[in-house]
């Protein structure tokens, strides 16, 4: 009986021993735990994040085309043998980077033509009050707006702004389904990127402008200006031209500035 007596409390001293050294040993892992967390928050705020400077010109004017491209020092005027337009000009990069894709299609056996390029806000107003117009019968504005910008943007939104975008050939998508224009249409498909150019308004987006198959945006530089505008452009600033007053209730800068096809800015 003694003996068990004995047995019980050294039972009974060793799991106390037990628990005391697992207690403590629990105490002194804890803090490491907490320094472990600690220092994954601090290298998590230490990752870089990779947001580079905008050019210094780029502010919401150039954004909207209110500047004279043939005075600014990015642009230069397209050589007339390049276009069927007089005094049409490009982005400097865009406009090298078009140059070699020329040469690379001419060597395949066809020839580009730029048939739009920089088009400023006023020139844009223009386009734009002509199609207003053209569809006096059409009484709600928004609807009148609405289906003008099934191809034409409004003053103040258009990419052509930009310097970054080409229209070529021929402004049509039917004439991409066959012969000739089918077989230009896919060679750009198959090239264009190698030399920076991406299809904006592709088929299949969920709103913005229909397909266009003429138009090429110079991606190095447009996506920077895309994402400037997704930051700071607002609907608000849409002014200066008739029904500019239907910008907000369409949400232009979201659905026709920003609709784009997605790989011409990822
Ligand atoms: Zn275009």
């Amino acid at each position: 009986m003694k003996n068990n007596i004995i047995l019980m409390k050294k039972l009974f001293y060793l799991t106390f021993v037990i628990l005391i050294v697992f207690s403590c040993k629990n105490t002194v892992e804890k803090p490491k735990q907490n320094k472990i967390i600690k220092q994954d928050t601090v290298e998590v705020k230490n990752i870089p994040v990779e947001k580079p400077e905008y050019p210094s010109y780029l502010n919401i004017n150039f954004l909207m085309g209110k500047f004279d491209p043939s005075k600014h020092p990015e642009f230069v005027k397209i050589e007339d043998k390049y276009t069927n337009k007089h005094n049409v000009y490009l982005d400097k990069k865009a406009y090298n980077a078009f140059l070699k894709m020329y040469d690379a299609a001419y060597k395949d056996g066809f020839k580009l033509l730029i048939v739009s390029a920089t088009r400023p806000f006023y020139y844009q107003k223009g386009i734009w009050e002509r199609n207003w117009a053209k569809r006096k019968n059409i009484k709600d504005p928004v609807r009148r707006a609405m289906d003008i910008l099934k191809f034409s943007s409004m003053p103040g939104t258009s990419r052509h702004h930009w310097g970054t975008e080409i229209d070529l050939n021929v402004l049509e998508n039917s004439y991409y389904a066959t012969g000739k224009g089918k077989q230009i249409f896919d060679w750009m498909s198959e090239n264009a990127y190698k030399f920076g150019f991406c299809r904006p308004y592709t088929p299949g987006r969920p709103y913005g402008y229909n397909e266009e198959k003429w138009h090429w945006s110079y991606k190095p530089v447009s996506k920077i200006y895309t994402r400037f505008a997704k930051e700071n452009m607002k609907d608000e600033y849409i002014s200066g031209f008739k029904g500019a007053e239907t910008a907000k209730k369409i949400q232009v800068t979201k659905k026709y500035i920003l609709g784009i096809n997605k790989k011409c800015y990822k």
